[in-house]
Formats: C-alpha cells, sequence, structure tokens
C-alpha cells in the first residue's frame, strides 16, 4: 500500500489524493476494461486508480508531472506481477504532441488541465473507446450543459458533438486527501470513432474554430460575432490560402454586394459576454445587399488592397442569411446549428483552421 503521509502535496499540481478505496474502484469499473485494453492515465499520483486498472487492463501508460509520484506508483508495484504492466512517463501530458494511442482513458484530472484534456482527446485521430474522469463539479456541469443553460460552452458543444457524455457520481471532498475546496464528479465520455458511426466527416480543428469565434461573446447574435476586424482578417488569410490551394479565381464581383462603408465595422468595444444588446451592430450587417441599408456617418474605408477582404464579408453575411443563424446567440445554437454553419461556410470556401 502507499504511504501517502510522506509527502507535501503540491496544490499547483492539483494533488488531491483519493483515500477512499470504493471511488477508485467504481472509476475503473465504469470503464468496463477488457484484460486486451491498453489505458491510459493521467495523474496516477501514489497509484490508487492505477493498480485497479493494471489488475483489469493489458497495460496502463501513466503520466505523471511529479517525479515523487512516478517514483512512489512505481515502487507500489514493484515485485509484483503487476510491475511489468506499467509504463510511467514523467512530464506533462498537455505538452505532450499527442496523447499515447489507448483504449481508455481514466484520471483524477487536476484540475488545471480539465479543459485541455478533454480537447486533447477529443482531437484524437483515434481516440479511446472511453474515458471516465473526474473533474471539478462546476466543470462537469459544463460537459453535460444544453441550449440555454448558464454554463452551456464552447466546450459542451464539442463535448456532445464528438462524444456522448454521461454523469456517473458525486463524490464529496472528504474523499479526498488534502480535501479540495469544492465538490468532484466521475463523468464517462465516448467519443465517436470514425470508422461505423456517426462521426462527422470534417475536422475537429474546423469545427472547434467556428466554435471559437460563436463563444468568443456567446450572448451576442452570430451577427455580431461575426463583426469584429480580426475575424473577417482571420478569415480573409485562410480563403485566400484555400483559393491557392484549389486554384479558385477571387470573384470580386461579390463585393460589389456590399455598402461602400461595409469594412467601417465597429469590432465592438464592448466586450461584455453578459451584454444582452446588439443596439450597437452596425445597421449594414442586418442587410448587405440592400444599398440603402444602414449607411452611417463614418468615413469610408474601401481600399483597393482589402477587396479580397469585402469578398469574404460578403461570404459571411451571405451564409448567415441563408442559414436563417445571424440573428440567433450562440448560447441558444445546437451543434446542428453549428453543424449546417460550418458546412454552408465550406460551401463558400471560409475556413477557420
Ligand atoms: N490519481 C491519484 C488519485 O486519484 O489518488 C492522484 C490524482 S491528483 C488529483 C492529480 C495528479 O496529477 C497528481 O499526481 C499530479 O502530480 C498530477 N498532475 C498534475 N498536473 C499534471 C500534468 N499536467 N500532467 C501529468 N500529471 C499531472
Amino acid at each position: 500500500a502507499s504511504n501517502t503521509n510522506i509527502f507535501k502535496f503540491d496544490k499547483d499540481f492539483g494533488q488531491h489524493i483519493l483515500k477512499n478505496p470504493g471511488i477508485s474502484d467504481a472509476i475503473v469499473e465504469k470503464a468496463f476494461l477488457k484484460p486486451t485494453d491498453v489505458v491510459l492515465e493521467v495523474g496516477p499520483g501514489t497509484g490508487n486508480i492505477t493498480v485497479r486498472a493494471l489488475e483489469k487492463a493489458k497495460k496502463v501508460i501513466a503520466v505523471e508531472l511529479d517525479p515523487r509520484m512516478g517514483a512512489e506508483v512505481t515502487k507500489r508495484v514493484q515485485g509484483t506481477p503487476l510491475a511489468k504492466k506499467l509504463e510511467v512517463i514523467l512530464g506533462d501530458v498537455i505538452k505532450m504532441p499527442e496523447l499515447p494511442p489507448c483504449d481508455a482513458l481514466i484520471s483524477n484530472t487536476p484540475y488545471q488541465i480539465s479543459s485541455p484534456l478533454i480537447f486533447k482527446m477529443l482531437a484524437m485521430k483515434n481516440p479511446p473507446r472511453v474515458a471516465v474522469l473526474m473533474f471539478q463539479r462546476e466543470f462537469a456541469k459544463r460537459l453535460v450543459a444544453k441550449p440555454g443553460d448558464a454554463l452551456y460552452s464552447r466546450l459542451s458543444v464539442n463535448v456532445n458533438f464528438w462524444a456522448t457524455c454521461k454523469h456517473i457520481m458525486k463524490v464529496g471532498k472528504q474523499n479526498f486527501k488534502p480535501p479540495p475546496k469544492v465538490e468532484s464528479d466521475v463523468v464517462r465520455i465516448e467519443p465517436l470513432v470514425l470508422i461505423g458511426s456517426a462521426r462527422p466527416n470534417i475536422a475537429f480543428e474546423e469545427f472547434d474554430g467556428l466554435l471559437r469565434i460563436a463563444f468568443n461573446r456567446k450572448n451576442k447574435t452570430l451577427r455580431a460575432s461575426f463583426a469584429p476586424k480580426e475575424i473577417l482578417s482571420l478569415c480573409e488569410r485562410n480563403y485566400k490560402v484555400y483559393c491557392t490551394l484549389n486554384n479558385i479565381p477571387i470573384d470580386d464581383s461579390l463585393a460589389d454586394t456590399l455598402p461602400d462603408d461595409t469594412m467601417d465595422v465597429d469590432d465592438d468595444a464592448d466586450q461584455n459576454d453578459d451584454d444582452e444588446d446588439d443596439e450597437d451592430m452596425p445597421e449594414f450587417f442586418k442587410d448587405a445587399t440592400d444599398p440603402s441599408a444602414g449607411h452611417d456617418t463614418k468615413t469610408p474605408s474601401r481600399n483597393p488592397k482589402s477587396k479580397v477582404a469585402l469578398v469574404v464579408r460578403a461570404k459571411i453575411n451571405k451564409v448567415l442569411a441563408e442559414t436563417e443563424l445571424a440573428d440567433k446567440r450562440s448560447r441558444q445554437c445546437d451543434q446542428n446549428d453549428f453543424l449546417r454553419l460550418l458546412l454552408a461556410f465550406h460551401k463558400e470556401g471560409i475556413h477557420f483552421s
């Protein structure tokens, strides 16, 4: 057994060791491991979950940031038949270029890496069959949040688009040493696989790129989310690359569908996500094809160099109008809305990664 008393636990490493063996058992049980499985454990600590997984699986790859913990988990199985099934990798799992291939991912997740760990798993070409992960309660709630919920976010959409996510159990803070400030939850995530399932054939980076823009201001309309100049520049850059790679000539005439002051977009000094009010939106975005719409008194800045930007702006307006999503706020959009939007952008050659 592990002697956890020898450690001064490092709060910066999110070290809250599970002291209730029932919870370690439940985490491993809920992964329904097969004897042929390779398990990836993030942050084995002193090995409370690790030993149980070793008993069930073919191999456990344990990635641990703290060398003292790495030594402890190694020592714990030394001289037992489990030792040869354990591979400890010392280092920061988030800094690994990719997560090691595995059938199951388990972790009493150090809270600082909750979000990057999930994104890293979802972005895998061959994600694990299942992930059983413990998180702080607030984070777990974000994972299962639905459109309209206060905690609905880019994370919620991604997780539910690329995987299914179920709440498994609540875990009180008294089950840890030292106890964390907040309660925890265990969730079970099953990533959709490419072959033989409904995983959409689009790149993770594309879908996530769109969501980054949409959720930058989730209480704003999508029209407002796409208004800032930096978003236009990003789309313009990507569009140029797309056209070059595919030998597509840029159709300048599209630029003429926009009113003269189109490029004077006020990229909305108010970045406050709680702002419910879109009154400050430039009128011309509401109907880009109507030349009489919303001309204001700002100096026009139509610059011959930015013709491509005008084309891209016209395309953005077209997509938002055709999908009828311009006036919808990201917090109310479901994953099908975002997928529809992404496919419409792709049809126009607009990409996000
Ligand atoms: N699995 C153990 C348990 O449940 O008792 C320990 C869990 S503790 C909440 C988190 C563990 O993750 C610690 O051992 C910590 O050192 C490790 N850790 C923290 N950040 C890490 C990172 N970026 N990469 C790998 N391990 C990390």
